[in-house]
């Protein structure tokens, strides 16, 4: 059995990623925190995809929470290990900076940040003793333009974009890969209130993207025939900026 974790698997990209290794034959953890509704409809449709699942529930910020669960699964699976980890659990806090409550910066910061190391860190030895990993981190156009009202939610996926990049060049020789993938607007809960119509004249391919597109990057990534392929931040935002 193949295993691979989705954090914030339960909707929109973290969803479609799930449906998308559970294609690729994984075995999927998916992730969530409050929405047990939402979790457990992925689960029904990574059966549907052949595959089975589980949900594990912890919150990424809290780094005792996901020590813990990430220890009872590997307790209870001694022989298994978890090749490919997404990252993908993250959040927006909007607002210019001059205005920006210290908890929205915090929030942010944590969830993306702090969750990435949470989650990564204890998952990277059996990685290493079993000289194959896969390592996808959701970082965002935002990570690599800055984007006007979203200093916090730019500066941690920028932040996962440097990280992506120390950790590749650490793990390369134990064919564990570590790729981000820079989403321009995709259509999920996360853009729910902006102006689809005026900002889609500003996108080259004239539309959002959707998670199936961005699922289908994260298995090209996931796959063993991509070893060559580290430390890089790939885009996919129709066009949008290159
Ligand atoms: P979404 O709001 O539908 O999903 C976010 C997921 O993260 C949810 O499942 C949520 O439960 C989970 N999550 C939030 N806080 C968490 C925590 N503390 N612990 C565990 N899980 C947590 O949004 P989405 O568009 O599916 O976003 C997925 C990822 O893609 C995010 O990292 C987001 O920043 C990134 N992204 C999205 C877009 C876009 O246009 N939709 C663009 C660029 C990057």
């Amino acid at each position: 059995m193949k295993y691979a974790l989705v954090t914030g698997g339960s909707r929109g990209l973290g969803r479609a990623i799930s449906v998308k290794l559970a294609q690729m034959g994984y075995h999927i953890i998916i992730n969530y925190v409050n929405r047990t509704d939402a979790a457990e409809e992925t689960l029904a449709l990574v059966r549907e995809a052949g595959q089975d699942g589980e949900m594990l529930k912890f919150d990424v910020s809290d780094r005792e929470q996901t020590r813990a669960a990430l220890a009872a699964w590997q307790e209870a699976h001694p022989e298994e290990y978890i090749e490919v980890l997404v990252n993908n659990a993250g959040i927006r806090r909007d607002n210019l900076m001059v205005f920006m409550p210290d908890e929205d910066w915090n929030r942010v910061i944590d969830i993306t940040v702090n969750g990435f190391f949470n989650v990564t860190q204890p998952l990277l030895q059996p990685m290493l003793r079993k000289k194959f990993g896969r390592i996808i981190n959701m970082s965002s156009l935002s990570g690599v333009k800055g984007l006007p009202g979203q200093t916090n939610y730019s500066a941690s996926k920028g932040a996962i974009i440097a990280a992506t990049k120390a950790l590749a060049q650490e793990v390369a020789r134990k064919n564990v890969t570590v790729n981000a993938i820079a989403p321009g607007f995709i259509k999920t809960d996360m853009v729910e209130g902006l102006d689809e119509e005026a900002l889609k004249k500003t996108i080259p391919a004239n539309r959002f993207g959707r998670p199936d597109e961005v699922a289908e990057l994260v298995g090209f990534l996931a796959s063993p025939n991509t070893s060559y392929i580290t430390g890089n931040v790939i885009s996919i935002n129709g066009g949008l900026y290159t």
